[in-house]
């Protein structure tokens, strides 16, 4: 747990996260929202570059995955033929006693989300509330936020907040090969907002009410499912390992249980990270056949089939889907980039982001803040730096060692400090945040 038991690694983020400005709890100031969380200015610009890592690798670095941006709100036939009407359902269940209300399959060890309530009573679950053992039934709970669209509230105008962006992908399908006629096979990608109405969220950024999803629809002839499957798969880990920067002995597949996988699902493969907390979903990536289009075609009465452009071959395509929520690659990202080490006989914490991830690449300051000539020429410096990286930072507060310590703690690769000998010879002193070794450059060098 994310909150519980003595001080943890996990405790550790949550403080850094904080005392930094990375993230807030939601609505703080009135005292908080349940499951939302807020990214202050370093956290935005943590979460904006791992976004737009993942739309270079696999928007514009490809030529067969497009861009799409679709509406939150939709038409709320998408979540009746999506199944998400039916089966979008955690089970809940209240205590007699105290009236609190819980997800059964938490309460006690292997329990799948499909529990029944004689299975749940067996296992003797207490209330982790007043502790009693007084149950009622388990009823289904639908995890969709509905809300009402226009000035009338009835049944007719309900609408959902998306709990997927998948659906705003399937929904454009046919719009986009009646537009620019991708060949098969091609993919849709969309980041975006989704919203679950989590019975008790937990696990900080883990498991929150409102999240961001970044997914991607890759349509393909139905009978190269599992060679376009394998290398999705082998993109992901590329993407995480490489260009993201997480250690790979800490990512782990796990291929999911055909009674644990979701509705649509014929294949599904868990990517799993080593949180501090331990291993946890990272990502998935699904087989989800043609269920999607299929629906759609039903539900709507229009056509979602292809027409292979050399054979003159009519199909529903089929779709495998890489999903993965913003939040947890960021909490990924942070935990592995949190240590803490020895420098100069004390302690110190340090966030070993990749360069490419930093809030800031630079922190330039002059070595005293009263000496007008290096106040000046560290202000010149500070600006060529900006011109040419724009996530340059400044900051003359406290003495240079305290200085190091808060870049250190914000993950800036590279502190810049403006002292008597540049006036000299113009060289200025780089210090590393890895290594905390100190060389001595010429500001055009750098
Ligand atoms: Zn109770």
């Amino acid at each position: 747990m994310w909150y519980n038991g003595g001080m943890s690694k996990t405790e550790d983020i949550v403080s850094l996260c904080k005392r930094r400005g990375f993230i807030f709890p939601g609505s703080e100031v009135y005292g908080g929202m349940a499951g939302t969380w807020d990214f202050g200015p370093l956290g935005v610009s943590l979460k904006r570059k791992i976004m737009d890592a993942w739309w270079k690798y696999f928007v514009e670095d490809r030529e067969d995955i497009y861009g799409v941006d679709a509406a939150i709100l939709m038409n709320p036939r998408t979540w009746v033929a999506s199944g998400h009407v039916d089966t979008f359902n955690d089970p809940l269940v209240e205590c007699k006693s105290c009236h609190g209300r819980f997800r059964a399959d938490k309460l006690a060890d292997g329990l799948s989300e499909s529990v029944t309530t004689e299975e749940f009573l067996a296992t003797g679950a207490k209330c982790p509330t007043c502790g009693k053992s007084d149950w009622g039934e388990i009823r289904k709970f639908n995890m969709m936020f509905s809300t009402h669209v226009g000035p009338v509230s009835d049944d007719k105008s309900i609408a959902y907040l998306r709990p997927e962006t998948a659906q705003g992908i399937f929904t454009n399908y046919k719009n986009v090969v009646d537009t620019i006629y991708p060949s098969l096979p091609f993919g849709l990608a969309q980041q975006g907002k989704a919203f679950r109405n989590e019975i008790s969220p937990r696990d900080y950024i883990l498991r929150d009410r409102e999240c961001s999803q970044m997914e991607i629809e890759y349509f393909v002839e139905p009978t190269t499912w599992e060679e376009n499957f394998e290398k999705m798969l082998k993109a992901q880990h590329d993407f995480l390992e490489n260009v993201i920067g997480l250690p790979a002995d800490a990512i782990h597949e796990e291929e999911v249980a055909p009674e644990d996988r979701a509705h649509y699902s014929k294949r599904t493969v868990d990517i799993e990270f080593d949180y501090p907390n331990g291993r946890e979903e990272l990502m998935g990536l699904a087989y989800r056949t043609d269920f999607d289009l299929t629906n759609i075609a039903r539900e709507s009465g229009k056509s979602m089939e292809y027409r292979d452009k050399n054979t003159g071959e009519v199909f529903v395509p089929h779709v495998i889907e890489p999903s993965i929520g913003v939040e947890r690659l960021m909490l990924a990202v942070l935990s592995a980039a949190y240590a803490e080490d020895e420098v100069d006989g004390s302690t110190r914490v340090v966030l070993r982001l990749p360069e490419l991830l930093a809030p800031y690449k630079f922190c330039v300051s002059p070595l005293l803040k009263n000496k007008p000539e290096l106040v000046a020429k560290a202000q010149e410096v500070y600006r060529d730096l900006r011109a040419k990286y724009g996530n340059v930072t400044w900051d003359d507060s406290g003495n240079i060692g305290k200085r190091y310590r808060k870049q250190d703690e914000i993950g800036t690769p590279k502190c810049v400090v403006i002292d008597f000998d540049t006036l000299e010879d113009g060289t200025v002193t780089v210090r590393d945040r890895d290594t905390a070794k100190q060389v001595r450059v010429k500001p055009e060098e750098l």
